[in-house]
């Protein structure tokens, strides 16, 4: 519709002269009285008024005129609708004003042609609002129908646009998508997913997404998509690796999505398929690096500890797995003297041939750093089958090494370890290993030693008894048994022997093979001969104070570690003056070891001690290597005979006659030295007979009294 102004009405000038004015604009006030609520304007009342002012200048004058026409009049009604004025009570209002009021207001209300002027006039005014009405309600309509095609037209846009940007997004996006029905046929994949498969869209549509399975999948793969296909599940996400169309691997972050229809069934399956290759395969090495050692190439402690848990973890009863834990012999040595360098390039011979001799399914090598070495066997078929591996590893050790011009020879000590996986672990494993490896070195280095439970019991028991010792010491577990050294001629008591016990609260009583050895080891020796030695001095003191001259004199055992600890004489002299016991009632008894094999210094001891009156035996003679010319620059006063040469002293049918010969020899030999002599072990009437024939002094056995308590003993004084 076009707009519409006053100044566009033309303006009737001819036949208007005052008189006419003043009516025209009578009426068209009046007219604006009449129709101005009748319809909606959007004009002020003066607008309205002027607009009918000029409506009314044009239907005076087509009343006026000589030659009268009614078009005019039909413009006015069109310019009513024009101007809005389309209630339903303006055309009525108005036809009745121009009929009641336009002649009056002229003056010329008497002139009958005018009179049928007026009606053509009303008629056509009449036609013309009609017929614009109708127009513009044409207008209107179609309006609105483009108003609702246009509207549509837009829609449409918009949902073609969405559509195109989807499918672009789809098509373009760098990351792989693909769509498939419940079935899992694949029905739409985009360019990313097809270069990343290098397969052809034509291709892939007519595959299946089960077809796609890798048998390095893990096992959840498949079943997170059974429960999707199912409707058990809306999603999952797993890193997944697909061959590509060229045989290579891709390695995907792939997500599928199960897509709902309106009823909440399964409808399609959305994969987004992101390719990871490049970061798997930084991983990857990345974890070589972590579980390789750098130096040798080979598997490190940690890729060791995991799958040796793994065949733990995977290990079906029956299943057997064995253990050969290497290290090299002295290659500390070859380090220190020829250099980290070479020592390194040995490191990597060795890690070669160990590879080398042990290749195999099931068998891992790994270095478990510095000079050790572990080979894993899973799925071992025996002991036999690990010793095997054993040889097989020490042969290859055997040709030297050649590294910068030095020709290497190495050897390794190897422990062994094989049984079932049930009932045991793999920290038991390595434990026993390890012990095992270290019972090889033991033994002489070179070779290797299998794990033995009963050794390993023995051994724990012994590690048992000298981690307890100390204590023991402080809590008086130990106590002090005495056996008399008699004299073979009268049966006079001569001297007792202190003989250590241990009153063990959980074993019992030990003997002293069980636990003197451990205290050499660990130096506990000292601190307990030291005690052994004050209760013995405190046990002559007593006996000293009842039998006064007939009192033996006690004789104590010392150990090699003692005899060279430089506090041993300080440690006697003030024992002795603690019980003011005469040195003389003190006999020390040392091992041919002791006293032969030692430098001056405790040989200095030992003169020292003989100075000040104590005396000194040497114990189980004939069983060491004693340099028997040297015994006389020794400050030695009695030999005590070991018990093993009483054998040839039994009664004559029964007697050793090399024995025999033997101890009558030494008693000779020890007299011409001027040392006394004990027989050990004297345990028959005809053994004791038979050395007092020879010319032994004294004896000590189970013929005179076992080992006992202070108060037993002493009857026999
Ligand atoms: P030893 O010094 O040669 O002590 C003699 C061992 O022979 C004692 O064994 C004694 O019980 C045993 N014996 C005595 N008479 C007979 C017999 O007629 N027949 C047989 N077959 N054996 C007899 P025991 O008490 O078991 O002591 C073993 C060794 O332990 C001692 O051998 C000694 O070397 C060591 N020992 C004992 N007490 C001490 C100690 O206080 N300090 C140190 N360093 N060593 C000690
Ligand atoms: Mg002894
Ligand atoms: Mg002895």
């Amino acid at each position: 519709m076009t707009g519409w102004t006053r100044q566009d009405i033309p303006r009737a000038r001819s036949a208007v002269t005052e008189p006419v004015a003043a009516g025209m604009e009578a009426f068209a006030q009046s007219w604006a009285s009449a129709i101005i609520g009748t319809s909606y304007v959007p004009m002020t009342k003066a607008e309205v008024v002027d607009h009918l002012r000029g409506l009314t200048e044009l239907l005076v004058e087509a009343l006026l005129a000589d030659t009268f026409r009614t078009s005019a009049a039909h413009e006015v009604g069109i310019r009513l609708v024009e101007a809005h004025f389309t209630g339903t009570e303006t055309l009525d209002r108005t036809v009745q004003l121009m009929g009641d009021d336009l002649l009056t207001e002229l003056g010329r209300d008497t002139e009958p042609h005018l009179r049928s002027r007026i009606a053509a006039l009303q008629g056509a005014l009449s036609a013309g609002y009609a017929q614009s009405l109708r127009e513009r309600t044409l207008d209107e309509q179609e309006a609105i129908r483009e108003a609702v095609l246009d509207a549509r037209d837009h829609a449409e846009a918009a949902l073609r646009a969405s559509e195109a940007r989807f499918r672009a997004v789809f098509a373009e996006a760098a990351i792989g998508m693909g769509i498939s029905d419940t079935d899992g046929n694949i029905l739409e994949v985009n360019q990313s997913l097809q270069d990343m498969l290098g397969y052809p869209a034509s291709e892939l549509r007519q595959r299946n997404l089960r077809s796609l399975m890798h048998p390095a999948d893990a096992e959840s793969v498949w079943g997170f998509y059974e429960q999707l296909l199912h409707g058990e599940r809306d999603h999952f996400r797993v890193e997944k690796r697909f061959n590509r169309r060229d045989g290579e691997a891709v390695w995907t972050h792939l997500t599928i999505s199960l897509v709902r229809d309106d009823d909440g069934q399964p409808a399609y399956q959305v994969a987004m398929v992101e390719d990871v290759t490049d970061r798997h395969l930084l991983q990857n090495r990345l974890r070589y690096q972590a579980l390789h050692d750098p130096l040798t190439t080979l598997p490190n402690r940690a890729l060791f500890l995991e799958r040796l848990s793994k065949a733990f973890d995977g290990g079906s009863a029956g299943t057997r797995i064995g253990l050969c834990y290497l290290d090299l012999d002295g290659f500390k040595v070859i380090n220190d003297s020829l250099g980290h360098d070479i020592g390194d390039q040995l490191l990597v011979s060795v890690a070669n041939r160990l590879d080398e001799s042990v290749a195999g399914d099931g068998r891992l090598v790994a270095r478990m750093g510095g000079d050790e070495f572990v080979i894993l066997i899973e799925g071992s078929t025996g002991t036999q089958s690990i010793v095997d591996i054993a040889d097989r590893v020490l042969d290859s050790l055997t040709g030297p090494i050649r590294i910068d011009g030095h020709e290497l020879s190495v050897s390794a000590s190897i422990g062994l370890v094989e049984r079932e996986i049930n009932g045991t672990t793999s920290a038991d494993l390595m434990r026993d290993a390890d012990i095992t490896l270290y019972w090889a070195k033991a033994d002489g280095k070179g070779r290797w030693a299998m794990y033995d439970p009963e050794r390993n019991a023995r051994e724990v028991a012994r590690f048992t008894l000298s981690a307890t010792m100390p204590a023991a010491l402080e809590r008086d577990e130990f106590y002090v048994d005495y056996q008399p050294l008699v004299r073979l001629e009268d049966s006079k008591v001569l001297g007792v022997e202190a003989l250590v016990r241990w009153q063990h609260p959980e074993f019992g009583r030990l003997a002293p093979d069980r636990f003197i050895e451990l205290a050499e080891e660990t130096g506990l020796i000292v601190p307990l001969g030291r005690w052994v030695l004050r209760k013995a001095c405190q046990q002559a003191r007593r006996w000293l104070d009842a039998f006064g001259d007939a009192t033996p004199f006690v004789s104590v055992n010392l150990a090699v570690r003692q005899s060279r600890d430089p506090a041993l004489v300080n440690d006697v002299k003030s024992i002795l003056e603690e019980f003011a016991l005469p040195p003389h009632l003190l006999q020390l008894e040392l091992t041919e070891s002791a006293i032969m094999g030692t430098a001056d210094e405790p040989l200095e001891a030992l003169r020292q001690l003989s100075g000040m009156g104590v005396r000194i035996a040497i114990d189980d003679f004939g069983t060491g290597y004693s340099n028997l010319a040297y015994l006389k620059h020794l400050p030695v006063h009695e030999l005590k005979i070991a018990g093993s040469f009483m054998e040839g002293m039994r009664a004559a049918d029964g007697a050793d006659p090399v024995d025999a010969k033997i101890v009558s020899t030494l008693v000779s030999l020890a007299h011409a030295l001027g040392l006394t002599v004990t027989a050990e072990g004297v345990e028959t009437p005809s053994q004791a007979e038979r050395l007092r024939k020879i010319g032994c002094d004294a004896g000590q056995g189970w013929l005179f009294a076992r080992p006992g308590r202070p108060d037993q003993i002493e009857t026999l004084f």
